[in-house]
């Protein structure tokens, strides 16, 4: 493992900010591909650097005892937001930056513009595919899943049924993904898969199991591992969902909301998945019902709620009709 630093700038107390990629290189001869892994572009998303680890432990490993099985190249990126993930905030502190929102074409030269600009540059030039890992806000709970843009969803839709995800879901564009790292790659025909999963500032160790072995799955998929350890197992293929095959449901009173259902459940149509409540009355507001039939994947973490805010997303079974 060859362990570099992409990027040091010294912080106001000294301290240097380092952004430190490893890479595991092809055993012999040039790379049948280059895969790149990235985590804490957010710096309250810890469970990308849960999946690095195990990432980096198990290739370490494997490079150790059978450095033959690397036919290609691997790197990793597991803290790309040094300053905002020690401070356990999405934004770049002092700037108030979202360096994810500023990728590609961006002008300025503050230290977040120049540390985006290098981790975009240094990941263009040295990946084939990327998968860049983001978990979920403080508020929302989300089931392993891969968000893939309508337009780049014929190339990276069968590199995503590759990985042990619940849900591939592909969405409209919008304007809010302009300036990020997977639109921008993609856009460069670099492949890039993004993840959510999770919620903000917590790791979910069964999750990050899974990711790990999908992503190991589609190393040896891609011909970058010639071979996996026994203790991978195989993965289910995950549920494809389109725009009209994903159901909402949004909370019709401002209270507490308290939820009467686990994520990865499966659900029927009106079902009570939770109630929101008026704390201080003590009455019951509203009894919250499933969207449709399908699988519970987004669930409401933080209970304080408002009218109109969001409480669960279920992935249809069958799309309704138009
Ligand atoms: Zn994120």
């Amino acid at each position: 493992m060859k362990t570099q630093t992409l990027l040091s700038r010294a912080s106001p107390l000294g301290a240097p900010l380092n952004i430190v990629k490893q890479t595991f290189p092809a055993h012999r001869g040039k790379p049948v591909q280059r895969v790149s892994f990235v985590s804490g572009l957010h710096g309250d998303e810890f469970e990308g650097l849960y999946l690095c680890h195990r990432l980096i432990q198990a290739l370490r490993q494997i490079q150790e005892t059978q450095p033959e099985v690397f036919k290609g190249e691997v790197h990793i990126v597991p803290a790309a937001n040094p300053p905002a993930l020690n401070q356990g905030t999405r934004l770049w502190p002092f700037y108030g930056s979202d360096i994810n929102r500023m990728m590609g074409p961006h002008p300025g030269a503050s230290i977040p513009v120049q540390m985006s600009r290098e981790i975009f540059n240094n990941l263009k030039e040295s990946s084939d595919l990327v998968v860049d890992i983001h978990a979920s806000n403080l508020h929302l709970k989300e089931l392993p899943q891969i968000r893939i843009i309508e337009e780049f969803s014929e190339e990276l839709l069968p590199l995503a049924l590759q990985t042990h995800t619940d849900i591939v879901w592909i969405h409209p564009m919008a304007g809010v993904f302009e300036s990020t790292l997977g639109y921008n790659l993609n856009k460069l025909n670099i492949p890039t898969l993004v993840i959510e999963t999770g919620t903000g500032l917590r790791i979910e160790p069964d999750f990050v199991d899974r990711l790990f072995h999908g992503m190991m799955r589609l190393l040896h998929h891609q011909g970058v591992l010639a071979s996996l350890p026994s203790d991978i197992p195989s993965t289910p293929i995950p549920q494809v969902v389109y725009p009209r095959g994903v159901a909402q449901t949004s909370a019709k009173h401002s209270g507490l909301f308290v939820s009467q259902a686990s994520l990865g459940q499966r659900v029927g149509e009106d079902e009570i998945i939770g109630q929101v409540l008026d704390p201080v009355r003590g009455v019951v507001l509203e009894e919250v019902t499933a969207p449709g039939n399908g699988l519970l994947f987004t669930l409401r973490e933080q209970p304080a709620v408002h009218s109109g805010t969001l409480l669960a997303r279920v992935a249809l079974d069958r799309e309704p009709k138009p």
